[in-house]
């Protein structure tokens, strides 16, 4: 979908610019995207490298339905959310494209979940009578606190999100080449700013680079700079159930079904029925590690869907079907830090700040991505440290170590 311009490099330098590019963006999920047209709309002349097929199915960013919501246990997040929803409909408006679903965040889990709490009072949920709103889909046991948010939660459309932001992009000039896996980044020592080296024998220099490579992010950090970031890439399962027969337009978002996350053991999270009619995405928010570039598919993620079965039984039973398990399996990876906050920063060391690293979305990053877009936009163009505190990141939030004769170095934070 997303054209390329002939012969750029060569364009540069009839031009007399130093550089082929300002920004050179690796990596083309929803953070690159983001990060790409943000570049561009503030005037840079950006390229957009991608190692697979744009819209591929092997990363993070793949898939129909994220949540978004503002109920956070940690404060740092809902302005960070607020700004991204302005920034998702700004871009709905300029592309066309309708990405976001309007849905109510119901909040649930045991009264003594510190987290849980936290989230509902950030959000300014309240306690729901769930019977009320949604009939007797719900059985919550004692002790419980069920809660309900109205305030511009909803479920994200991930591949079409992805597509809309390149669109985007391509329409603001960004050179766009996929099928293009990036092999090193090194400082151009003379001319100054990196050069990008990739698979297909191109070289391509760039003032400022940004790595937004997802589960890849330790390998690629580790082989350009010698640093150990703490990012373990999991393996994770989207599930879809059917729902029993009679109730398919009860939990429908058209119906104000909402999206939900139940806190404690096992966290389990779903989205309501849309994409698929007749079924219900109910996941649990985890998976077991896994190496990006060795995956087993057929690894069902350790168990999950069992887990998930036996949560649905106790939380929905009467509306949603586990006889047979899931009708439908997507495998996904999470990038998690110790905190499963992210890393964003400069890279250091003899790239200065030259390079910024956006990753470690620890499977909650999709809703912030126009957010996290600018951010990383900025940090690159600007170089300022201030548009990431502002919007609440702590830069060095994970000391990024430097490892002297051992690979795989000790994860710092
Ligand atoms: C099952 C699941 C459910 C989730 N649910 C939610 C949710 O409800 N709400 C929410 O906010 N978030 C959610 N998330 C998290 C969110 O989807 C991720 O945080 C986000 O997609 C990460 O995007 P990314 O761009 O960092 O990574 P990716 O999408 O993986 O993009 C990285 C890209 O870099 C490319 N790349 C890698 N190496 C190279 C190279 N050497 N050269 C060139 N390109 C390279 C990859 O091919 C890939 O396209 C979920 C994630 C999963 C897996």
């Amino acid at each position: 979908m997303a054209a390329s311009n002939a012969g750029p490099e060569a364009a540069a330098t009839a031009a007399g610019h130093r550089f082929n590019f300002d920004v050179i963006v690796v990596g083309a999920g929803i953070m690159g995207s983001c990060t790409a047209h943000a570049a561009a709309s503030r005037g840079a002349r950006v390229l957009l490298l991608e190692r697979f097929d744009l819209l591929h199915h092997l990363g993070s960013s793949h898939g129909e339905s994220r949540t978004i919501r503002d109920a956070y246990p940690k404060a740092q997040y809902p302005p960070m959310v607020r700004l991204a929803r302005r920034l998702w409909a700004e871009a709905e408006a300029e592309s066309g494209y309708s990405v976001l679903t309007p849905a109510p965040q119901l909040s649930l889990g045991p009264r003594s979940n510190a987290s849980l709490l936290a989230a509902v009072r950030s959000a300014g949920a309240e306690e729901a009578d769930l019977t009320r709103r949604w009939g007797g889909a719900f059985r919550v046991p004692d002790g419980w606190v069920a809660a309900v948010s109205e305030r511009g939660g909803g479920v994200l459309n991930a591949t079409k999100a992805v597509a809309m932001f390149q669109a985007l992009a391509v329409r603001k000039g960004v050179v766009v080449r996929d099928k293009t896996e990036v092999l090193g980044v090194r400082k151009a020592l003379e001319e100054g700013g990196v050069v990008v080296t990739t698979s297909t024998g191109a070289e391509f220099r760039g003032a400022k680079c940004v790595v937004t490579v997802g589960a890849w992010a330790s390998k690629m950090v580790r082989s350009i700079a010698g640093l150990e970031l703490p990012i373990q890439p999991l393996h994770t399962m989207v599930l879809y159930w059917r729902i029993k027969p009679g109730h398919e337009r009860e939990l429908a978002a058209e119906s104000g079904f909402p999206t939900f996350s139940s806190y404690g053991d096992p966290h389990v999270y779903s989205t309501p029925s849309l994409e698929l009619p007749g079924l219900i995405k109910i996941n649990y928010d985890g998976g077991p590690p896994c190496d990006p570039d060795a995956r087993d598919w057929a690894d069902g993620g350790g168990g999950v869907a069992e887990r998930v079965a036996r949560w649905i039984e106790e939380f929905l039973p009467d509306h949603v079907d586990t006889a047979g398990g899931p009708v439908s399996r997507l495998s996904c990876m999470y990038s998690m830090t110790p905190d499963k906050d992210f890393v964003i920063d400069f890279l250091g060391g003899e790239f200065g700040k030259d390079v910024v690293v956006g990753a470690g979305f620890s499977g909650h990053g999709f809703k912030m991505a126009p957010a996290v877009g600018r951010i990383l936009a900025e940090m690159a163009m600007y170089g300022k440290e201030s548009t990431a505190t502002e919007a609440g990141v702590e830069l060095g939030h994970f000391r990024i170590n430097r490892f002297e004769g051992n690979p795989l170095g000790n994860a710092a934070n």
